[in-house]
């Protein structure tokens, strides 16, 4: 849809659909539902062609990380519906006797998705299935960094979904601010707060949402730390090595909020560490990765140079162990490790967003918890430790949105767990019901019975009242 001439009208066809009540049926919510699926399968194509044009992701990372992931949430959702629309009787107090009550899921009304452009299918529609399956009407705007995602994105939405409910804008930050200025039911954020241009993203959203008091989610980003203990040195290694990998390079190249974005690990292990990630970067990505297809390239050349400033501090480049090669025409980064670059330095104040893995060594691993405590909360913490005593620790003692321990990123297909962040990266939570609750308000609804009355909580007060 442009944005220009029929914004207006497009929100007033959304809200006149909404004002019909069809989008809260039952009915409603599962034929979008159905649609979202036919569109997955039947766009298969033209989504990994355009994953592979936007981001050179290979098929199986993109089944993996965006159509199989959201095949899975929209069938948990159809299996779920009945249940998370179901009304929850509630107990009341004796002073209320005899009454019933009931806690009522209703949609919030009109709702916006503005997505990132990382995952541009997975973070667009898996939010569109908690807005659509808690009934609202929906305006998704996906990134304009990711182009042909975009398009596939607006065309496939239109051609499979009712369009008086659902409508995907595209555009660039000037569409995003129009749309901000909108009066919503809901808007949900993907994308930066900090870093590149100092552009404070989820600031503006919440200051946009702010005059109208519209409820925000704002799912952010920052640095995931990786603790990696003597587990690694263990019969675990090969599975410990490859998961660490798995959760940076081989997921979209590093570019990926809940990606590693920096390990800590104990001195004396940290030689082995490094050899046994060259060894098997080696395995996944070839003796040149450039010419590899299993890692993703950059998104852009804005982020391509942002990336690679990071090495062009002095100590920064002198700490690198493995990689640093650039090719500027393909965006390609090679994977990258650094052992002890400055903390002051960028690459340790801010979230990294590829394929370059800073270790930073500690004399003894329970420090690791002073390091991730005295820094913003996180996403996600990944530990890598079969000790439980530091494991409870670590859970106690860190605040993030998540604690994952053992391996990367699998805790994003979980449909039971909440996902979202909390303190600097983000605040709200969504996925399997989760998302269906962000969508939804929970509506009190009291029922009131003439059996009974107490005829000392009325007017006028007295005495006599105070001694009861
Ligand atoms: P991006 O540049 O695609 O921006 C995200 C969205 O915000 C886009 O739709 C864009 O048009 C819009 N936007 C950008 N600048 C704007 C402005 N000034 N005003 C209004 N709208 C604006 O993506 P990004 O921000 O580079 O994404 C990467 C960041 O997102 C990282 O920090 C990452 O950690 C975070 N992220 C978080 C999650 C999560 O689930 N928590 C997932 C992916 C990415």
């Amino acid at each position: 849809m442009e944005v220009e001439g029929d914004l207006e009208a497009g929100l007033d066809e959304l809200r006149a659909t909404y004002s019909t009540g069809k989008t809260k049926e039952a009915a409603w919510r599962r034929s979008q539902l159905r649609g979202l699926l036919t569109l997955l399968e039947e766009k298969e194509g033209d989504i990994f062609k355009a994953l592979k044009q936007d981001l050179g992701k290979h098929p199986v990372e993109a089944y993996r990380d965006e159509i199989g992931t959201l095949v899975k949430s929209v069938n948990y959702a159809l299996g779920n519906l009945k249940k998370w629309m179901a009304s929850k009787k509630a107990e009341l107090p004796i002073a209320a006797f005899p009454s019933t009550a009931e806690i009522l899921p209703e949609p919030l009304g009109l709702v916006l998705i503005i997505s990132s452009w990382n995952f541009p299918f997975g973070l667009s529609l898996e939010p569109f299935i908690g807005a659509i399956a808690a009934g609202n009407v929906v305006v998704l705007k996906p990134s304009e960094l990711a182009p042909a995602c975009s398009s596939v994105l607006a065309k496939a939405v239109h051609a499979y979904l009712d369009n008086k409910a659902v409508k995907v804008i595209e555009g660039g930050i000037s569409v995003s601010e129009k749309l901000l200025q909108q009066k919503w039911d809901k808007i949900f954020f993907t994308g930066l707060d900090v870093f590149i241009c100092s552009a404070k993203v989820g600031r503006v959203v919440m200051t946009a949402a702010a005059k109208h008091l519209t409820p925000v989610t704002l799912e952010l980003g920052g640095k995931c730390p990786a603790v990696v203990d003597s587990l690694f040195n263990t019969r675990y290694k090969q599975v410990v090595i490859k998961r660490i990998l798995a959760g940076k390079f081989g997921t979209c190249a590093g570019q990926a909020c809940i990606g590693i974005d920096y390990i800590l690990a104990e001195t004396k292990y940290t030689s082995t560490l490094v050899e046994q990630l060259k060894v098997w970067i080696k395995k996944m990505f070839g003796e040149n990765p450039k010419e590899s297809n299993s890692i993703a390239r950059i998104v852009s050349k804005q982020h391509f140079l942002r990336l690679k400033n990071l090495l062009d501090d002095p100590m920064v480049k002198a700490s690198i162990v493995h990689g640093g090669s650039f090719d500027e025409d393909n965006l390609f980064i090679e994977p990258t490790i650094l052992v002890d670059p400055p903390l002051e330095a960028e690459i340790m104040t801010e979230e990294i967003f590829g394929p370059l893995l800073p270790i930073i060594t500690l004399e003894n691993i329970e420090d690791s918890i002073q390091f991730i405590k005295s820094r913003p909360k996180a996403l996600t913490i990944y530990a890598f430790s079969n000790n439980e005593r530091f494991k409870r620790r670590m859970i106690s003692e860190t605040s993030s949105g998540c604690v994952t321990f053992n391996d990367t990123i699998i805790q994003y297909a979980a449909d039971t767990l909440p996902f979202g962040g909390v303190g600097e990266s983000g605040f709200g939570r969504y996925h399997g019901k989760f998302s269906f609750e962000a969508f939804s308000h929970e509506k009190a609804v009291l029922r009131r019975s003439f059996l009974t009355d107490f005829w000392f909580r009325y007017p006028p007060w007295n005495d006599h009242k105070l001694q009861l």
